[in-house]
């Protein structure tokens, strides 16, 4: 029988057919990994696995196959810098939360979203939240983020969590696709959730016989059927995701306004720092390429070098 995973911690998964029936499964013997990456999660949320119903106390069935992954997305293993762990897989887009003010997200956490979410090929959404408390200094400033990432090619929303201001802009883009949910501490996540998901399905079903106690506060992932069709998958404490994982002469690839420059360089492998005849430098020079990007770009670049090294 088919499912899909919902909810991982590990060692337990929580799966559903497409009939709708939930299960909480565990894993049968070792598996074949994806030969691609060493993760120490073999089982993602959104993975599709085949489940054999079981008799058991904790867990009533058995996954006995994962199915091929469209996509995924990594971060560093709580349990080894050079171990990956998969948060999820088979993603159609993610979105992330972010806010002008109280508390304002910086244009380099951004950034490394975003570069990390195009070395996955995943489609971005920046949703800014709290639009109503901006002023205008601050609509000013969203005025200029929205032009610069819009220009990029990212979809750019203005919210307000609390008054439901702009969410059927969110719902609408969210319909029929799995969405990753990401953000940091404070933006509105966990509110805007709320808005989009007014009975919170699995939370209050399924979670509630599951037998581990307090889990809410470990950082798995966890999706949940929105009620205009399609998943949202919450990412609670992930902050940052695997972008260790972009070797330094690669990283230019992944800030698209840098891509179409990046040919014309004078050397191949030109990592647009110190280099002679630098097209992306001279783009920044121009004012074709947004000079902030490029500092985060060259901040980025430095934090793989440390890594490397
Ligand atoms: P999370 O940490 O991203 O999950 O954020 P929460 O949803 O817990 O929200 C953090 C704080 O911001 C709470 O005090 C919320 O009430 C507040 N908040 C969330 N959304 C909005 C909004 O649209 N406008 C305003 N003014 N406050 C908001
Ligand atoms: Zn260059």
């Amino acid at each position: 029988m088919q499912a899909k995973v919902y909810r991982s911690t590990g060692s337990w998964y929580v799966a559903k057919t497409a009939a709708g029936e939930i299960f909480q499964a565990r894993m049968k013997g070792v598996f074949k990994k994806d030969d691609s990456i060493t993760s120490t999660n073999p089982v993602a949320v959104g993975d599709i696995v085949e489940i054999e119903p079981e008799e058991g106390d904790a867990c009533n069935a058995m996954i006995t196959e994962i199915g091929a992954r469209r996509n995924y997305i990594v971060r560093s293993s709580p349990h080894g810098k050079n171990k990956k762990h998969i948060v999820a897989a088979n993603l159609d887009q993610a979105i992330l939360v972010c806010t002008v003010k109280d508390p304002r997200t910086s244009q380099g956490f951004i950034d490394r979203f975003l570069v990390t979410a195009a070395a996955y090929h995943i489609p971005v959404i920046l949703v800014f939240n709290k639009k109503d408390i901006y002023k205008a200094k601050e609509m000013e400033k969203y005025e200029a983020i929205e032009e610069l990432y819009t220009s990029i090619g990212y979809t750019v929303l203005l919210i307000s969590a609390t008054t439901g201001d702009g969410v059927d802009e969110v719902k609408a883009l969210l319909k029929d696709k799995t969405t990753l949910m990401s953000g940091h501490s404070g933006v509105g996540k966990s509110s805007l959730i709320n808005d989009l998901l007014p009975g919170l399905d699995l939370r209050t079903t399924a979670v509630s016989g599951w037998s581990g106690k307090g889990l809410h506060t470990t950082t798995f992932a966890e999706m949940y059927d929105l009620p205009e069709g399609g998943c949202l998958i919450d990412t609670p404490g992930v902050r940052e995701f695997g972008i260790v994982d972009i070797p330094k002469t690669e990283l230019s690839h992944y800030f698209l306004d840098m891509q179409p420059y990046i040919t014309e360089c004078q050397f191949n492998n030109c990592m647009h720092i110190n280099e002679p005849g630098c097209a992306v430098k001279a783009a920044v020079e121009a004012g074709e390429i947004d000079v902030d990007r490029y500092v985060s770009y060259a901040t980025i670049l430095e934090t793989i070098q440390e890594e490397q090294y």
